[in-house]
């Protein structure tokens, strides 16, 4: 069911502790942490708490909390102080685009020049 956690689920394991990881934030609703394989001087990940596919699906079943993970992303890159150069907020959606955890999450990328257009 929507919301609920999953067995199967990488980041369902990290919320509850099952798989380590290193927590820069949490909230009642979010947790964010560093990802395991850095893109970027500043690469951190802000997941729901609660089980949701993708971005949105998270933002059809829970927009509170969808607004929670935005929130918090902001404040990621406030604490990791990117504000002289920019960040960029990612939600890769679909295995086309790159996602390969479907569990929702934003990727705070900063700390270096980004490009566009994205590869
Ligand atoms: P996606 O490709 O779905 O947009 O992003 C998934 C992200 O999760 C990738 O950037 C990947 O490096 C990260 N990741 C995969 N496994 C782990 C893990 O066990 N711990 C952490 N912290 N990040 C992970």
């Amino acid at each position: 069911m929507a919301g609920e956690p999953r067995s199967d689920c990488l980041f369902c394991k990290i919320v509850s502790g099952e798989v380590p990881a290193t927590v820069v934030r949490e909230s009642e609703t979010t947790l964010a942490f560093r990802d395991i394989n850095p893109q970027a001087p500043v690469h951190v990940l802000v997941i729901p708490k609660a089980h949701h596919a993708d971005a949105a699906a998270l933002a059809a079943a829970a927009p509170e909390a969808a607004a929670d993970v935005l929130r918090e992303a902001g404040a990621v890159a406030e604490q990791e102080k990117t504000d002289g150069t920019g960040y960029r907020i990612v939600f890769n959606t679909g295995a086309g685009a790159g996602q390969t955890v479907f569990h929702a999450h934003a990727h705070v990328l900063g700390g270096r020049g980004l490009e566009w257009p994205p590869g």
